[in-house]
């Protein structure tokens, strides 16, 4: 069996988080290196490396939870909006090979980005790219 990732730690209690929702199948707690105050990482209890492989109910609970915790989280630091998202995978970033969906306040002025940023250049894309694509997706 494979290590236990730092959030089945966290799960089992092995690791202290500050907790702040928890249901018989997902748990939040704040980020332990904040990008802004406030930052939240919601997590499937049940250990899922990407979110492919997350059973439809996880999933489902998983963002159930996103929903309710975001104005929650963005009134709790009196924060102007908030950016959600997931590295999903080692190539979009990410580090802990557990599903979690950040949750990250943002303010006015904060100098931050748009999630425009983080795949670098944009792709030139012909029409019959777009086509091809949009099929494949579609199934
Ligand atoms: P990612 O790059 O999407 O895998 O992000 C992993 C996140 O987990 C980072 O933002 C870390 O700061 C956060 N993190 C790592 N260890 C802990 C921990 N023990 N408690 C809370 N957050 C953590």
């Amino acid at each position: 069996m494979s290590e236990p990732t730092i959030f089945e730690q966290i799960v089992a209690g092995d690791i202290p988080a500050r907790v702040v929702y928890e249901t018989d199948t997902t748990i939040a707690f704040l980020d332990a290196n904040p990008l802004a105050p406030g930052h939240t990482l919601v997590v499937p209890k049940e250990a899922h490396e990407r979110l492919r492989d997350l059973p439809d109910e996880a999933a489902a609970d998983l963002w159930a939870a996103v929903d309710e915790l975001t104005p929650r989280v963005e009134d709790a630091v009196d924060a102007d909006a908030l950016t959600v998202g997931v590295n999903d995978g080692a190539a979009a970033g990410q580090e802990v090979p557990h599903v979690h969906v950040h949750l990250v306040p943002r303010f006015d002025g904060d100098g931050g980005g748009p999630i425009h940023g983080v795949a670098g250049g944009r792709p030139d894309l012909s029409d019959e790219e777009l086509d091809d694509i949009a099929g494949r997706i579609e199934g």
